[in-house]
């Protein structure tokens, strides 16, 4: 973070007016509390803000060249008698580097930590999308002083030490004249107000640590480790102060049945070698159901099948992916005499399949291997 106006608005310390409007009007376009609602862009858009009304004022430029602050560009220089002038003015001009430091006491409040928390979630919740429940430990709002941090029917006071300005001033000599130096005021630490009487059931920090369940709304076609992001979800802020995220880390676990290909789904089926020649149906479960596979007479190892539509739902679209069914066959291991007959009289009534005439792997069988590998 850097308080340098020239920096901030990422142009040169010899810009001219109108590339200094231009840098300001891209920063203000993305910074902006209508685009950008987070508290760090308020706090950005703040400090642009001042950075462009500073240099596109050609004597409050010249000030803040000199190493002035902000806010001097009525005083004229240095003619005027130290009787005019405020400390935090000549502080600032000497270091240059406090400049926002005097600005007043600082709040309580403070933006709650983002958390992060892990979502198992099935294959099936991918396909379809899903809402999820989660209980997660996070900082809450105080039930009891609402996030005030003091007991019920009391409220801060004005610290006595700072006189509520958040800061002490130590004044010594120097070469240059008196030098001020600037600190929180260890009393308050810089808040200007003192809580007497904390609330109890917070220990003054306005919120409470607590168990706190909700639902999640998964969309389809999420992939293995996406973090869905819920606004406001996280911990609560200090005294009350805005909310972090919460991040949901999707783990999908394994399916015993499918596996996911993009926004297809692969499946295996195993049919007997003589389903496989005569051709058979066979029931199929699926994420939508039981449904009828055929399988035509001669269908080969590592074949695939496609049933359309019966895939993924891919993310922020509708059409879903395929289902795709690749073919196991199983070759009996074991067979009795009598099968050992029959297929032996099946062999002699295919002369091209007898023993010793089996014909190498041609291109055709590697490939339906390759793909079944792939698959
Ligand atoms: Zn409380
Ligand atoms: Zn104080």
């Amino acid at each position: 973070m850097t308080d340098d106006y020239y920096e901030l608005l990422g142009v040169s310390r010899d810009a001219s007016t109108e590339e200094i409007k231009k840098a300001y009007r891209k920063k203000a376009r993305s910074l902006h509390p209508d685009v950008n609602p987070s508290a760090e862009a308020a706090e950005e858009y703040k400090k642009v803000s001042a950075a462009y009304e500073t240099l596109t004022n050609p004597e409050k430029r010249r000030m803040y060249d000199m190493g002035g602050g902000p806010d001097m560009g009525g005083m004229g220089g240095f003619g005027g008698g130290a009787a005019g002038f405020d400390f935090g003015d000549i502080f600032d001009m000497f270091t240059g580097g406090m400049r926002g430091r005097a600005q007043g006491p600082v709040p309580r409040q403070r933006r709650g930590g983002d958390q992060l928390q892990q979502l198992r979630i099935e294959l099936r919740d991918v396909v379809f999308g899903a809402e999820k429940q989660i209980s997660y430990t996070t900082a809450v709002l105080c039930g009891t002083c609402q996030g005030s941090c003091c007991a019920p029917g009391t409220s801060p006071t004005r610290c006595t030490q700072c006189q509520g300005t958040g800061h002490v001033q130590r004044v010594t000599q120097s070469l240059l004249g008196q030098m001020v130096t600037m600190s929180p005021c260890p009393v308050c630490e810089g808040h200007g107000d003192v809580i007497d009487s904390p609330c109890t059931t917070c220990s003054g920090h306005g919120r409470v640590i607590e168990e706190r369940t909700l639902t999640v709304k998964i969309p389809a076609g999420v992939e293995n480790g996406t973090r869905i992001q819920l606004r406001s979800q996280g911990e609560v802020g200090e005294a009350g102060g805005p909310s972090g995220d919460l991040f949901v880390e999707l783990s999908v676990a394994d399916d015993p049945h499918f596996v996911r290909d993009g926004d297809d789904l692969v499946t295996r089926v195993r049919i007997p070698m003589t389903s496989a020649a005569l051709g058979t149906t066979i029931p199929l479960t699926t994420f939508d159901g039981e449904r009828d596979l055929e399988l035509e007479p001669g269908v080969q190892p590592g074949e695939q099948l496609t049933l359309k539509g019966l895939g993924v739902t891919p993310l922020r679209r509708e059409k879903r992916g395929d289902l795709r069914v690749i073919v196991d066959v199983v070759v009996p291991t074991k067979l009795s005499e009598e099968q050992r007959q029959i297929l032996e009289r099946f062999a002699e009534a295919r002369p091209e399949e007898k023993h010793g005439q089996v014909r190498q792997g041609s291109q055709g069988v590697f490939g339906r291997l390759r793909d079944a590998f792939r698959g």
